[in-house]
């Protein structure tokens, strides 16, 4: 049986249509652990918002390339973000693929991503080589997300400095309050240096189980530490996810009526809300 796990009973409205679109607020997917549902959390809030009526971009920004699999987007023969990393020449907007869901498109990765760090080095500006990709296409979208890689690198860094927001995707695990420390180290580096505005927008606790008391007591230990960051919407723990992975479909298509389904709108709700989103 699925159950909702709602920190509250806030009630989070569906957000009036937008009149006019863009320019784009981005936002970063960032944690520097794997498997923690950076990816799931990019894809599935992307597609409830994008059902919501705005228009969003996704930008793979991992080697693994899996949004770019689970999007079904062509991620070898097309024009990937390493190419536009690479080559300033390139139109940025000649990348962006449309996807199977209304108003969401991506530009995909594949693994030439992973030689992305060490050519960069030598840049010029080796920080905002992706904000300069950004600024070019941001007028077109309501909200740009970036899903991160699983390290705290050039990339990741590159992702902060082109960022107005982070959210952290961070499952309710042992050891998950560890990275935070970290993760919030490297956001006030780049604020210091290349990106002065930049706000963490929030956590968004991922499979979690709520029978274990283990799990809520993580969830506790998180609100705890960070009451206002927390996002009032925990996603819990269940094979629907890994099932719509493999169906290659947002959770929000795989299974409209879910309760998986719903608690990623109740998220995007909560980012409108929250002011994080238009
Ligand atoms: P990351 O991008 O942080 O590495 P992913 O989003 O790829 O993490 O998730 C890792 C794995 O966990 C994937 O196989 C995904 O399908 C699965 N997964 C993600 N969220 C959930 C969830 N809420 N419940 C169960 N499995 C999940
Ligand atoms: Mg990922």
């Amino acid at each position: 049986m699925e159950v909702w796990v709602n920190l509250s009973n806030k009630a989070f409205p569906v957000p009036g249509k937008l009149k006019q679109h863009g320019p784009a607020r981005i936002i970063a997917m960032c944690n520097q652990k794997g498997g923690v549902g950076k990816t799931t959390t990019t894809i599935n809030l992307a597609a409830a918002l994008a059902e919501y009526g705005r228009k969003i971009l996704v930008v793979d920004f991992d080697p693994q390339g899996a949004l770019s699999v689970n999007l079904d987007a062509d991620y070898q023969d097309a024009t990937t973000i390493y190419d536009l990393l690479m080559d300033s020449t390139l139109d940025p907007v000649a990348a962006i693929q449309k996807t199977s869901i209304e108003n969401l498109d991506v530009i995909p990765a594949n693994i030439d991503l992973s030689a992305a760090e060490m050519n960069l080095v030598t840049e010029m500006g080796r920080e905002r080589v992706l904000d300069g990709i950004l600024k070019k296409v941001k007028n077109d979208y309501d909200i740009i997300f970036i899903d991160c890689q699983p390290s705290l690198g050039l990339l990741t860094v590159n992702a902060l400095t082109a960022a107005h927001g982070v959210l952290i995707p961070m499952a309710t695990e042992f050891f998950a309050l560890r990275g935070v420390a970290l993760l919030v180290q490297t956001i006030d580096k780049v604020k210091a240096r290349t990106n002065p505005s930049l706000e963490l927008d929030g956590l968004i606790p991922t499979m979690h189980d709520s029978r274990t008391l283990h799990a809520r007591e993580v969830l506790a230990r998180l609100q705890e530490a960070f009451p206002t960051v927390v996002f009032d919407t925990a996603i819990a723990r269940t094979v629907k996810f890994p099932d719509a992975t493999v169906a290659r479909k947002p959770i929000t298509q795989f299974a409209p009526t879910s309760v998986a389904a719903e608690s990623y709108r109740r998220v995007a709700r909560e980012l409108v809300k929250r002011g994080s989103a238009a």
